[in-house]
């Protein structure tokens, strides 16, 4: 294995943005892999689901929704609390920035590491970086589950469970069937596992499938829009997650150390996934994490930008 770039150094190429109506009220803005945000247009109000990693980058978002309603985005809801989807916030001017108590505690814990920390790992990825006016605070914070009314609209905000982080929220759309997932689901895209629990996840898919989604909007990859698209995408997902927790489970059993099970984990991995984007930026944090959870940390460590480079110079190095 020649030694990689760290995380995304080595992505460089722009993606090609597509703005997709999947209902009478809902649309995806997806980029080829790169983080993708939902769109709910109600009767008197806009939501935006995860914002863009920059109050630049937001603004391209907001010149698509101009072009099919001028309702004014009052909501901006945070599947989690990662820093690629929620430091562009400040672009909407929401009236309500909403959350899960466990994603505002995880801001309060690690946000301020996980931004330093994901503005080194993805160059490309904060454009314009100097316009985020700082951390993404919540203003409104539920448990469990939010319903929102956009009028006559139905909106139900809920967490289904621990996945990719312990906070994951989902935003689904009752009468138009369409669920935005955040990155508890992924698409063409290799999950990122870092702060993820590992063996939860699982079951939180099981509870996506329950609702019976026509469409679903992962967190990165094209818009699922029909229910077979909508099985591959949670499919592919529980495959690859549950594929890396047992690959790594085995080397930790077999009394390997972490270097040796990374290697293992990825030639095994490599061929089913590894034309999914972002695989080879994921992996060394995915088994990480996965090593840890199997060991003795029931909750992810905190990832700052030392100990990113420190991992990394370990398992790749
Ligand atoms: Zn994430």
């Amino acid at each position: 294995m020649s030694q990689k770039k760290f995380a995304s150094h080595a992505d460089v190429e722009e993606k090609r943005i597509t703005f997709e109506k999947l209902s009478d009220h809902a649309y995806a803005y997806t980029a080829e892999g790169d983080p993708n945000t939902g769109i709910v247009v109600g009767d008197d109000a806009v939501m935006v689901i995860d914002t863009q990693a920059t109050p630049v980058m937001a603004q391209d978002v907001i010149r698509r929704i101009r072009e099919v309603t001028d309702k004014p985005i009052r909501y901006v809801v945070l599947s989690h609390y990662h820093a690629v989807r929620v430091l562009g916030a400040a672009a909407y001017r929401p009236d309500h920035v909403i959350a899960s108590r466990d994603t505002y505690d995880l801001i309060v814990e690690r946000g301020e590491a996980d931004m330093k920390s994901e503005i080194e790992r993805f160059p490309r990825l904060f454009r314009a970086v100097e316009s985020i006016p700082g951390l993404t605070w919540p203003t409104l914070v539920f448990e469990r589950r939010l319903t929102l009314m956009l009028g006559r609209l139905e909106v139900e905000i809920m967490q289904l469970g621990r996945g990719h982080t312990k906070g994951d929220t989902v935003v689904w759309l009752p009468q138009d069937k369409v669920l935005f997932s955040g990155d508890l689901v992924e698409f063409d895209a290799t999950p990122y596992t870092g702060d993820a629990y590992l063996a939860d996840w699982p079951a939180t898919l099981d509870a996506i499938a329950a609702l019976a989604p026509d469409k679903l909007v992962p967190g990165r990859g094209a818009a699922l829009r029909d229910p077979a698209q909508v099985k591959a995408g949670l499919d592919g997902t529980r495959a690859f997650v549950t594929a890396m927790f047992e690959s790594v489970k085995a080397g930790v059993a077999a009394g390997r150390d972490l270097r040796t099970i990374y290697r293992d984990t990825y030639a095994a991995l490599k061929p089913r996934f590894g034309h999914w984007v972002i695989f080879d930026h994921c992996l060394p944090f995915d088994v990480t994490r996965a090593y840890d959870e199997a060991t003795k940390h029931r909750d992810p460590r905190i990832w700052t930008a030392q100990r990113d480079k420190e991992m990394w110079e370990t398992l790749e190095g």
